[in-house]
């Protein structure tokens, strides 16, 4: 590597010196951006599934860092001259976050090795999500079970140490490791419970970690996702969701735990309700279609909010009446109308094929009897039937 990587050895350099090796513009999308490569950096790169660090290079930021070849490449948004020494500040905030969530990772992995078996086979960590992938399907106990074990280990406040171990240790070494590995194996070494190959930055000792929450898991490809925050984004998410908590029982007017069960009331009572209306609604149209002389051959009527049921329930009662074609449409003209159109002596399932030729209606049905939808306009469906 061209560029001294200064995060493998002290993850905790937030600031240095380092000379401009090159720097190049690139792009031309109205903003200046430029890939400046440096004799040494503590930047770390987006790696093994992390999201590279961003941060301040002399007067700029940096937005992106990528290993290219054999040198680390900072995507700037000022120029430097080759030659000239620049002082490097990272985002300690957002890199501390990293450390925190990766190690938390390693914890949470190791355990569920220890106990279940489980490999590592895949790991994702950027600004707003940490997965994990196992390779074995967990339960929820199961995950719960590690979740609960991690936090021991967190609470402990046990060494993690990164080193490169000489080739015999190495071959003695059961350590966990995504795919075959070539020249020089850094191990990251959580005390007594986990050895991982890996590139990362980590805190220095497992109480940095603050704690670890599984927010959710999944079965994929087989194995399990599992979604889990550590430390202070960790603390983020319980407080965002503190505030739905705490919204949702001042809005339903009752105390923390009896939310589960107001809601449930609210969804019966809602249910009721809708149940309630359909019936009012269906007496009013059954009295409405009462209303009509019985001389009148087509009936054609147009509302709003009718349930199929009640449309049905409404033709049936205008067919009894009138000979001619009976319909009813439900809807407005913004959103299309649901239909059912009934007649005794009309082809009805011609007409909805007619509806659907001239208007691009759907649905179908019998000669005596069909329904369906269409997005057109009341006068447009009139002039059609
Ligand atoms: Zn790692």
């Amino acid at each position: 590597m061209k560029t001294i990587p200064l995060y493998d050895k002290d993850a905790y350099i937030k600031e240095f010196e380092a000379k401009v090796i090159s720097c190049e513009a690139i792009g031309n999308d109205g903003e200046d951006r430029y890939k400046v490569v440096l004799d040494q950096t503590a930047f770390f790169p987006e790696q093994g599934g992390q999201t590279s660090d961003v941060g301040l290079l002399g007067e700029g930021r940096v937005m992106d860092v990528q290993v290219e070849g054999d040198e680390i490449v900072h995507y700037c948004d000022v120029s430097f001259e080759v030659g000239a020494q620049v002082s490097g500040m990272i985002d300690w905030h957002h890199r501390f976050g990293n450390m925190q969530q990766h190690t938390g990772e390693h914890i949470f992995t190791g355990m569920a090795h220890r106990l279940y078996g489980a490999d590592n086979v895949g790991f994702h960590l950027s600004d707003n999500t940490v997965t994990l992938d196992l390779n074995i399907d967990l339960s929820a106990e199961q995950v719960s079970f590690v979740e609960h074990l991690a936090n021991e280990v967190i609470a402990a406040d046990v060494p993690v140490k990164a080193y490169y171990p000489d080739a015999e240790t190495l071959a003695k070494l059961d350590y966990r490791s995504k795919k075959e590995l070539d020249g020089p194996v850094r191990i990251v070494e959580v005390e007594g419970v986990d050895f991982c190959a890996c590139c990362a930055p980590h805190v220095l000792s497992t109480g940095q970690v603050g704690m670890l929450k599984v927010t959710s898991f999944e079965k994929y490809k087989g194995g399990v996702r599992v979604y889990i925050l550590c430390g202070l984004r960790a603390l983020k998410d319980y407080n965002r969701r503190m505030d739905i908590l705490t919204k949702a029982y001042q809005t339903l007017n009752c105390r923390e735990d009896e939310i589960p069960e107001k809601i449930e009331g609210l969804v019966a009572d809602n249910k009721q309700l809708k149940y309630d209306i359909s019936q009012v609604k269906a007496k009013v149209l059954l009295e409405k279609i009462e209303n009509y002389p019985p001389e009148l051959e087509d009936v054609t009527i147009f509302t709003e909010d009718l349930d199929a049921k009640n449309m049905r329930d409404g033709v049936n009662a205008l067919v009894e009446k009138h000979t001619g074609l009976c319909a009813i449409f439900s809807g407005n003209d913004e959103d299309g109308y649901n239909f059912v159109i009934g007649s005794k002596t009309r082809d009805c399932k011609a007409i909805a094929t007619g509806l659907r030729e001239l208007l691009g209606a759907k649905g179908g049905g019998s000669k005596e009897m069909a329904q369906g939808s269409v997005n057109a306009t009341r006068s447009a469906i009139e002039q059609t039937l």
